[in-house]
């Protein structure tokens, strides 16, 4: 027990340090089979350890944090995307932009074998905007025989590839001194949410709920101020909106103002931007329109916006439009359909006649102050400690877990790491979460929960 509290010190004391300088980020982007999951591992040179337990939770992007020649970095990979013949191209490109925005460096994977595509080629012109190193990577030449075929990558402009077998680790070890030598000390790139400037706000929602009209109605007409950033030359990604009293970054609004793809795949579009703008945002405001029925879109682009760990607000807009039935049918679907969020703050406003905008604001803070809380080790191990004995784990097969120590791994959202000598059961868990809420709050932000076994 001494020693996974020892354990658990030294991994608090760490986090602690990260908090507001994170090691640098290095993204590896490509198309899907490329061989990308491979070369993380060779980098991890084994798996994760950690036993995640959060539900629901499907992430287009991972990362893990790696070590090479005693420097730590944070590896982000891109793969997991759904082989969707029909966008798979858009969505190689999207995902690519958005890794590449939160790194320090990018290693970009081709395979060698069948050379550079399209696709590829869309990648090369999005990552020559960035301004960040690139590395070209000639995967699969696992033998001398083909480092031919990774010569002729020299065509994308990212001079000699690195030829590699991130199957076999051929080449592997100089790609990675010369990342290195690239990589910042720190993140510059901050990780995927950027610390410190105004707070970043995203409006999330399925097209026609009223994104752009409230944020017409924040912004106001004169007070916009258009800002670039991140390396994008067309767009007007942001505006800044000053509200009580205070400036807040609204991420990615070009996409809520450009209105495009509505015809085609509006869906499919909607979730792009949804993923994107979440990725820059600290809290997200996701608007529900009442004078419709929850639809399975709705339910999705909720689902996204918690499984991101952003902290959340639902606004529930077009309340002009509500009347008494529609009234009790929403009550209903707020019991039932939105019961699993019932720990986000909640506002009703209509974007069209501004009714409550002034509500936003006090709801946002609420949501980010959870976001941000830390539970100091000695109050959390109380907690568990009364928790524990009042109710114990219940005996599984004659063996019954016990919780070791609990530690606040990160904030941001919360994460919370429970040192135990078994496997919790899931019940369990959730049983723990919800008194950890009950008892310390967290309004507006997922946490999560994991466990680490020591035998
Ligand atoms: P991802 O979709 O880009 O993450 O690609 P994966 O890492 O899943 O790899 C796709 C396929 O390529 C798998 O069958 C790998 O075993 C294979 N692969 C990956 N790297 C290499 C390599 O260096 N050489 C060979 N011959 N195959 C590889
Ligand atoms: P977006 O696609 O989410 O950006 O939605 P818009 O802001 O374009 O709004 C879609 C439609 O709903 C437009 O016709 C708006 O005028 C209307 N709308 C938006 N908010 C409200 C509201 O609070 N009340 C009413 N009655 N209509 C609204």
């Amino acid at each position: 027990e001494d020693d996974a509290r020892l354990l658990a010190q030294r991994d608090e004391d760490e986090l602690e340090e990260e908090d507001d300088r994170v090691p640098p980020v290095l993204a590896i982007i490509g198309r899907p089979n490329v061989g990308k999951s491979t070369l993380v591992n060779r980098i991890l040179g084994r798996r994760e350890a950690v036993v995640e337990d959060v539900p629901g939770v499907t992430r287009d992007r991972v990362s893990y944090s790696a070590e090479w020649m005693g420097r730590e970095f944070t590896v982000v990979d891109t793969g997991g995307w759904e082989h969707d013949a029909k966008g798979i191209h858009a969505r190689v490109a999207e995902q690519a932009e958005i890794a590449a925005d939160a790194a320090d460096a990018i290693v970009f994977v081709v395979d060698s074998a069948v050379g550079a595509t399209a696709t590829d080629e869309a990648v090369v012109r999005m990552l020559r905007r960035k301004k960040k190193p690139v590395f070209l990577v000639a995967n699969k030449v696992d033998d001398i025989a083909q480092e031919a075929d990774a010569a002729s990558l020299w065509s994308l402009g990212f001079g000699q590839p690195y030829p590699v077998s991130a199957l076999h680790g051929r080449g592997t070890a100089d790609l990675l001194d010369d990342v290195m030598e690239k990589l910042p000390e720190f993140s510059a790139a901050g990780g995927l949410v950027p610390r410190g400037g105004p707070r970043r706000v995203a409006l999330i929602g399925r097209p026609n709920v009223g994104k752009s009209s409230l944020l017409n109605k924040l912004a106001g007409s004169e007070r916009v101020v258009v800002d670039n950033f991140a390396g994008t030359t067309r767009d007007p990604v942001d505006e800044l909106i000053e509200l009580g009293g205070r400036t807040w970054r609204f991420v990615d609004t070009a996409g809520i103002r450009r209105r495009q793809h509505m015809a085609q795949g509006a869906d499919y579009y909607a979730s792009l931007r949804t993923q994107s703008a979440l990725d820059k945002a600290e809290v997200a405001v996701v608007l529900l329109a009442v004078d419709e029925v929850l639809s399975e879109q709705d339910v999705r682009i909720l689902q996204m916006t918690i499984d991101s760990g952003r902290a959340l607000v639902l606004a529930f807009n077009k309340w002009d439009l509500l009347d008494e039935d529609r009234r009790r049918y929403l009550e209903r679907e707020i019991e039932q359909d939105l019961a699993h969020v019932e720990w986000a703050p909640r506002v009703n406003i209509s974007a069209k006649t501004g009714w409550h905008k002034d509500k936003l604001v006090p709801a946002l803070d609420r949501a980010l102050e959870s976001w941000d809380k830390r539970i100091p080790t000695g109050k959390l191990n109380a907690f568990l400690g009364e928790l524990v004995a009042a109710h114990p784990h219940p005996v599984r097969g004659g063996k019954q877990p016990r919780i070791l120590f609990g530690t606040q791994a990160s904030t941001r959202p919360p994460r919370f790491v429970l040192f135990t000598t078994g496997f919790l059961d899931p019940g369990y868990r959730r049983f723990i979460t919800r008194r950890l809420r009950e008892t310390f709050g967290f309004e507006g932000t997922p946490i999560e929960v994991s466990m680490r076994i020591r035998e």
